[in-house]
């Protein structure tokens, strides 16, 4: 009896000793990518096309299910998701010609667009807008709207086309909880050890954080990040207009609050992006479905104090039906003439529960890499939606790095050493550091109503409107063609 229950204890210690050292020996990869949102996929994706890395050993680390994007990719929901970005033409290039994802898009759920409309609330003369139709003489187009869920589902589809032979590892439902340095006398110094909520350790030769404003990976690395909250927020709302709009055209309405883009999917559908204050994203959220069409409607025309009254109304009761008449008689006062030309169409209906809002940030890395570190996306620059740049962004940096580790490769050196990694940084780090504060600025210049202020950005506008030539360079800049 008692020798049963030793040889019993030794059978279950040995087993649980023999889990332990299983378990604390980390497997080995070339490359560990941390996320699974649209960086993250575009990197393997990108890693994995290519005839240089495709060979490298890949595991992608994503903390939670990626089953809904499998499933858009058999069953898409009828109606848009709230989630959308705009793509630049740069950016449809590189998931067509060097990832091959873009076949794997859902076609009839992206959008084409040729003009952006910009006008300001507190100047009704002030406005620009942007014709890019020539962009299509020569096959181009301005920028297209996809859903996120549409870009990640392509970029899934891509990586499990690919040969069994070099498909790379993807653990969805598991959460990094711990990156370490390996102990002295490891066989594989410097590599980092990343600890996984499955309890499997993953050493690696390069570390990728596509992990998001919060990247644990950029922690690890000890990379400060820079910036500010805006204290704003960005509601988004996937809504019906009164018929397809045929003009294809992206709005966007400059308010003190923050600027509300209206922008164009297939049908009449619609998407916006309403910056706001706390206050007002609460009221936004809040609002009664039946009301909040009207409320769109009137942010894209009333003035900002006819706005004000009628968002204080809506702040006491979120279902004051007389909101509805108070909007209409105010829109009866404004006297626009060119209202179905120059303004969108009106707003009928909002998808029920697809509203949604996010904080707005600024947050820039110091640095893109450390030593077997890189970052994309997101990790590496949170920038305003104003312009709709962010996902843009992260896809030049995909680009760019895979530039890098396929030099490396190709060198025969080691693509975690910071010979390999630093190109990346000085290639994308000053473009997008440029750009983080255009948009900076823009929201800056845009949120005041200081009249020397607005006088001088409405002058600015006018002007701009009238010379072709420089509009047609913004275009080109726009669109990634200069
Ligand atoms: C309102 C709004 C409108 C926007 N509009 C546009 C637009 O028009 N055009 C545009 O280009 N951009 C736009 N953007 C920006 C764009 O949405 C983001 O830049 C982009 O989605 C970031 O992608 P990412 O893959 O870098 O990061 P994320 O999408 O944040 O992905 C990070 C992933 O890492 C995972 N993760 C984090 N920590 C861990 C961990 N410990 N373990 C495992 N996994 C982890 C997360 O689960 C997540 O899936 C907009 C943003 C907002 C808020």
């Amino acid at each position: 009896m008692f020798k049963s229950l030793c040889r019993g204890l030794a059978t279950s210690t040995g087993s649980s000793v023999a889990k332990a050292a299983k378990k604390s020996v980390p497997k080995l990869q070339d490359v560990v990518i941390i996320g699974g949102g649209p960086a993250g996929l575009s990197l393997l994706a990108a890693l994995k096309a290519s005839s240089v890395t495709s060979h490298l050993k890949c595991t992608l680390v994503e903390g939670s299910s990626l089953e809904p994007i499998r499933k858009f990719g058999q069953d898409p929901p009828e109606e848009y998701t709230n989630r959308v970005v705009s793509l630049t033409p740069k950016s449809v290039e590189f998931m067509s010609s060097k990832i091959g994802s873009w076949e794997y898009m859902n076609q009839e759920r992206v959008k084409f667009y040729d003009n952006i409309v910009a006008y300001d609330s507190q100047d009704r003369a002030a406005r620009i807008a942007f014709d890019g139709s020539s962009l299509a003489e020569d096959g181009g187009f301005l920028a297209v709207m996809a859903e996120n869920i549409n870009i990640q589902s392509s970029l899934l589809q891509r990586i499990e086309a690919m040969d069994p032979e070099v498909a790379p590892r993807i653990l969805d439902n598991t959460k990094v909880v711990d990156i370490q340095s390996p102990e002295e006398g490891s066989p594989v110094e410097d590599w980092p050890i990343v600890k996984l909520s499955n309890g499997e350790s993953i050493q690696t030769r390069l570390l990728v954080g596509a992990d998001g404003y919060n990247s644990p990976v950029r922690k690890y690395a000890r990379i400060e990040s820079r910036g500010w909250m805006y204290n704003r927020w960005g509601v988004v709302a996937t809504i019906k207009l009164q018929y397809e709009d045929y003009r294809s055209i992206a709005w966007q309405r400059f308010l003190t609050t923050g600027p509300l883009a209206i922008l164009p999917l297939t049908e009449e559908n619609a998407t916006i992006v309403w910056s706001s204050t706390p206050e007002l994203s609460d009221i936004l959220i809040k609002t009664n479905p039946a009301i909040f069409p009207e409320l769109v409607n009137a942010a894209l025309t009333l003035d900002e104090v006819s706005l004000n009254f009628i968002y204080e109304k809506l702040r006491v009761n979120p279902d004051d039906m007389s909101v509805l008449e108070d909007i209409q008689w105010r829109q009866t006062r404004l006297k626009i003439t060119d209202l179905e030309e120059n303004y969108p169409l009106p707003v009928v209906e909002v998808i029920e529960g697809s509203r949604a809002k996010f904080p707005l940030k600024l947050s820039h890395a110091d640095t893109y890499t450390a030593p077997r570190v890189a970052l994309v996306g997101d990790a590496a620059h949170t920038v305003h939606p104003l312009a709709g740049q962010g996902l843009n962004m992260g896809q030049g940096d995909v680009e760019s790095l895979v530039g890098a580790i396929e030099k490396g490769v190709l060198r025969g050196m080691d693509i975690g050493s910071p010979l390999v990694l630093e190109p990346y940084t000085s290639d994308q780090w000053p473009g997008n550091h440029a750009l983080m504060g255009v948009c900076d600025k823009l929201h800056k210049i845009f949120s005041t109503d200081w009249a020397p202020i607005v006088f001088v950005r409405g002058f600015g506008m006018k002007s701009l409107n009238m010379f072709d030539s420089v509009k047609d360079l913004m275009i080109k800049s726009i669109s990634g063609k200069l």
